[in-house]
């Protein structure tokens, strides 16, 4: 792909636009577009999710750079991002199945057989797999997980507890959770645990939803009492697991990027502003309120660059170093500054919900500046992702290199 911030599409990829477009126009029903508040979402929405990516897999849309021989498109990083800008154009319901971050740890760590019997059937949309890292008392610090594995035979027994893990509507299922397990508890710190695919539903494994005022019921506690996992679905060694979580959260971190970013707040922002007359006069003519919105736009700007910078340099197999965090901390304080710039432009109007009369864009402020809030603390916090950060550009008490990657690994297709 090429890193162009003009409109440079070339003929061929016009085309594929468009039929990805006509594509979408005919699958995706009215009665399919995403709500306002994702907690409006249900079961029956979640079946359609699940049929609609299994339409876009076989398609090889779902996950357009992975490898074919794994289940994914074999396209290039422009074909993803044109997908990308043509789902989200067709504002088809969007629910978490398989976050992003399952799949590098596979696509890396395991085996040939590993890849085909539980990465091939996760990216054509076959099975879903959900990311189960937090604990109650380990979720900055990850590494002092008290959640073990027991070898049984062949097998291992695992026990421990999980909150926040999120996907899906409620009573909803994934068919594996992707964790960590201490499984030497006399090992050193980060070389005692391995990463296990653990399926559910299992004797023992127990899921409940958290509801979040955040994100409603997408979060769960998750509960194990020597579930028995069976010794072909350790990801890695049984002293590997930090390295192949690593690899995950190096993608977790935005160690991939964005192909196509937008924010809808400032768009609704600089709408708003003008749309809107207070006293005949049209909002954005205001000075703190032109002041604010172009605040937002600008943020909007920069992060859109700097995630898409990344997914360039990702793409293009280069090493990404601290460039995804970078983007990652921008995102999360100008993502928290929109919401505040919300709260300026729009006054007590940002803070009208989805079922008040004459809210504007149908309560979209109101549902952001609450989910914000969460968006903010998942995949690690911002302080954690600072302390990589310094110590990736070596500002730090440790130095760190970014950790191998599908990209580096040469598991992507361009
Ligand atoms: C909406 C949402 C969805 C989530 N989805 C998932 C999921 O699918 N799977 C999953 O495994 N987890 C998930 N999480 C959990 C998330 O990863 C954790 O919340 C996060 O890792 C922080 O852990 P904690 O909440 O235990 O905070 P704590 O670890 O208790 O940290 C509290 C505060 O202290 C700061 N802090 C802690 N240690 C340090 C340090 N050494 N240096 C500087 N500051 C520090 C943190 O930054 C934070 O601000 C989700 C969370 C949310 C909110």
């Amino acid at each position: 792909m090429d890193f162009a911030i003009v409109d440079t599409e070339t003929r061929d990829q016009k085309q594929f636009r468009q039929e990805v477009r006509d594509w979408l126009e005919k699958n995706v029903p009215e009665d399919r577009k995403q709500p306002v508040d994702s907690r409006d979402l249900d079961s029956d929405d979640y079946q359609w999710v699940l049929a609609f990516r299994r339409a876009l897999g076989k398609k090889g849309w779902l996950y357009p750079t992975f490898p074919k021989e794994y289940g994914g498109g074999g396209l290039t990083g422009d074909h993803e991002s044109i997908i990308e800008e043509e789902i989200t154009r067709s504002n088809a319901l969007r629910i978490g199945v398989t976050p992003q971050m399952v799949f590098p740890g596979i696509q890396v760590w395991g085996t040939e057989e590993q890849r085909q019997r539980f990465l091939k059937p996760l990216v054509t949309g076959e099975k879903a797999c959900w990311y189960k890292m937090t604990e109650p008392q380990s979720g900055a610090d990850l590494a002092g997980i008290q959640t073990h594995a027991v070898r049984d035979g062949d097998d291992w027994l695992i026990t421990g507890q999980n909150v926040f893990i999120s996907s899906g509507t409620g009573d909803d299922r994934p068919d594996w959770l992707y964790g960590l397990a201490i499984t030497d508890p006399n090992a050193p710190r980060h070389r005692n645990m391995g990463m296990f695919m653990i399926p559910f539903p299992s004797p023992g494994l127990e899921i409940r939803s958290m509801n979040l005022l955040t994100n409603g019921d997408e979060s769960h506690f998750i509960f194990l009492d020597n579930v028995r996992v069976p010794g072909d679905h350790l990801i890695g060694g049984d002293h590997q697991g930090w390295q192949v979580g690593s690899t995950s959260r190096e993608v977790e971190h935005g160690g991939a990027g964005r192909a196509a970013p937008r924010d809808p707040v400032m768009e609704n922002l600089v709408e708003y502003a003008k749309t809107t007359k207070v006293n005949g006069v049209t909002l954005g003519k205001n000075p703190v309120v032109q002041q604010a919105t172009m605040d937002a736009y600008t943020d909007a700007h920069v992060q859109a660059l700097m995630l898409k910078r990344t997914y360039w340099l990702y793409h293009n197999r280069m090493e990404v170093q601290h460039e995804g965090h970078m983007a990652n901390v921008h995102g999360r304080d100008s993502s928290l500054r929109q919401t505040l710039r919300a709260r300026e432009v729009m006054k007590m109007y940002s803070l009208l919900g989805t079922k008040e009369p004459g809210a504007p864009h149908g309560g979209a402020e109101e549902v952001d500046q609450r989910q914000k809030a969460g968006q903010n603390h998942a995949g690690g916090s911002t302080n954690i992702i600072r302390v990589i950060l310094a110590r990736r550009i070596g500002i730090s008490r440790t130095e760190e290199r970014a950790p191998v990657t599908p990209a580096t690994a040469g598991q992507i297709t361009g």
